[in-house]
């Protein structure tokens, strides 16, 4: 096949961008089939309250059972789902589908569990996200203080304007706000003082083996002071081991979510594993 010219290279070069494109075309069709024959689904992991050993709540993760591959993790199609704008629709589902879980598990004798709820760029921008938001309250009669939408650094500089608005909005509806993979994004920490956030979720790359003499412990350090300064939570994403977690606490960290607790679990897994009895502490 090989022509060891320049024209043979461009045709191999030209291939590659084929299959490229075949693959992208393939998986555009495949998660317009997937929203049509509803195949996304919502795996909840716990977050607990690191001083208490609580459950404290949930925070809300897209999956795709995808009929061939199995269950598919967000990292794969999110990408798509935001370059396609399929987000959006895909995001109301989790929305409304999150939602109505909590307002189920709160009248199942757990009134005051949180939910986390990632919102992507594309669905923050989009003007019809609070009339969104107020129809998927009413439907599903969850209280929107038990509610926390997850944005990131990055999304919040991008949108500065939008991002004072619509907080304050959300705000007004008593409904949460989390900074995710705080520390991450570029980032002026001066934006925190006139946003309405309530918490930070430290991004797990600050927390993988964290000990006293890790710069790590130096940056979530600093990420604690800032936190009291403002008065914010911080729940420390990511921990895997018992040593992460009891530095975590050590530093006052007061709410963690990891492997070290428990993976994120389909619904029917939380309510048998968690929602079951009165102990609502780590397993
Ligand atoms: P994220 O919001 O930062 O979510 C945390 C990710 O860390 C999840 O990955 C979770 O499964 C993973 N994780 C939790 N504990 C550990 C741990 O101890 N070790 C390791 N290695 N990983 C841990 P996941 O579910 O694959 O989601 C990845 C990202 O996809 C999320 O990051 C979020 O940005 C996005 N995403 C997930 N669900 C949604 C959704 O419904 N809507 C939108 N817009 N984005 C979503
Ligand atoms: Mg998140
Ligand atoms: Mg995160
Ligand atoms: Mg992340």
């Amino acid at each position: 096949q090989a022509k060891g010219n320049g024209r043979g290279s461009y045709q191999i070069y030209d291939h590659q961008m084929h299959l490229a494109i075949v693959h992208r075309l393939t998986l555009e069709s495949d998660l317009q089939r997937a929203l049509d024959r509803q195949e996304f689904t919502i795996y909840y992991q716990p977050i607990f309250n690191l001083q208490t050993q609580e459950l404290s709540g949930f925070e809300a993760l897209i999956r795709w059972q995808h009929p061939h591959r199995g269950t598919v993790s967000p990292g794969e199609f999110i990408p798509c789902l935001e370059t396609t704008g399929f987000i959006v629709p895909v995001g109301l589902l989790i929305l409304r589908q999150a939602c109505a879980q909590l307002q189920q598990w709160h009248r199942s004798g757990y009134p005051d569990l949180t939910m986390g709820i990632n919102i992507s760029i594309r669905q923050f921008v989009c003007p019809t996200l609070l009339d969104d938001i107020d129809q998927i309250i009413s439907e599903t009669q969850v209280n929107p203080a038990c509610v926390k939408l997850e944005i990131t650094e990055t999304c919040i500089m991008e949108n500065a304007e939008t991002t004072i608005a619509l907080t304050q909005q959300l705000r007004a509806r008593q409904i949460q706000i989390s900074i995710d993979d705080f520390g991450t994004g570029y980032s002026s920490l001066s934006y925190l003082h006139c946003l309405p956030v309530n918490t930070l979720k430290i991004d797990r790359c600050f927390i993988v083996g964290i000990t006293p003499s890790t710069t790590n412990y130096q940056v979530v350090k600093t990420i604690m002071l800032l936190s009291q300064q403002l008065g914010l939570d911080v729940v420390a994403e990511g921990i895997e081991t018992e040593s992460e977690q009891a530095y975590l606490l050590a530093l006052g960290c007061q709410f963690g979510q990891g492997y070290f607790f428990d993976r994120p679990l389909p619904a029917a897994m939380v309510a048998e594993k968690y929602l079951t009895g009165p102990p609502l502490t780590v397993p």
